[in-house]
């Protein structure tokens, strides 16, 4: 007695670059930001500024796979991630942020039913929440 099965950890799901840097210390940081067990990934060369102007078929692609891990999995936390020295999108940092507050309102819109969240990921692989009011307070 007493003896109770322990509740399965859930699944969050993360969107970022193909770049290999960007893995590892975004899945860490998914796992104890928000206690997720398991991170499913949607890797996408410059996934944030894919995002952010999201007009193409590759951005269906990314909500597509998105929607099997929000779905199958029940994920419950989008990460979607910009990072420092991005082959796909070569702008700078201020920009990266940028893009990356736009991509977040834009999965907003779909109506996942999950908390979106945008991060930084910068050269030393350090990953960092990025706040949309303070990005727009420093126009
Ligand atoms: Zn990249």
């Amino acid at each position: 007695m007493g003896y109770s099965v322990p509740t399965p950890e859930p699944f969050a799901v993360a969107v970022t670059c193909i770049d290999g840097r960007t893995h590892e210390p975004l899945v860490r940081w998914v796992r104890e930001q928000h206690h997720a067990q398991y991170v499913d990934l949607v890797t996408q060369p410059g996934a944030d500024a894919v995002l952010a102007t999201c007009v193409s078929d590759i951005c269906d692609g990314i909500r597509e796979r998105m929607c099997v891990s929000v779905t199958a999995h029940a994920s419950r936390v989008v990460v979607i991630a910009g990072h420092d020295d991005c082959a796909a999108n070569p702008v700078s940092a201020e920009e990266h942020r940028r893009h990356i507050v736009e991509a977040v309102r834009e999965v907003e819109r779909w109506n996942l039913d999950a908390v979106i969240v945008g991060v930084w990921i910068d050269a030393d692989g350090v990953v960092s929440v990025v706040d949309p009011e303070r990005e727009f307070a420093l126009d």
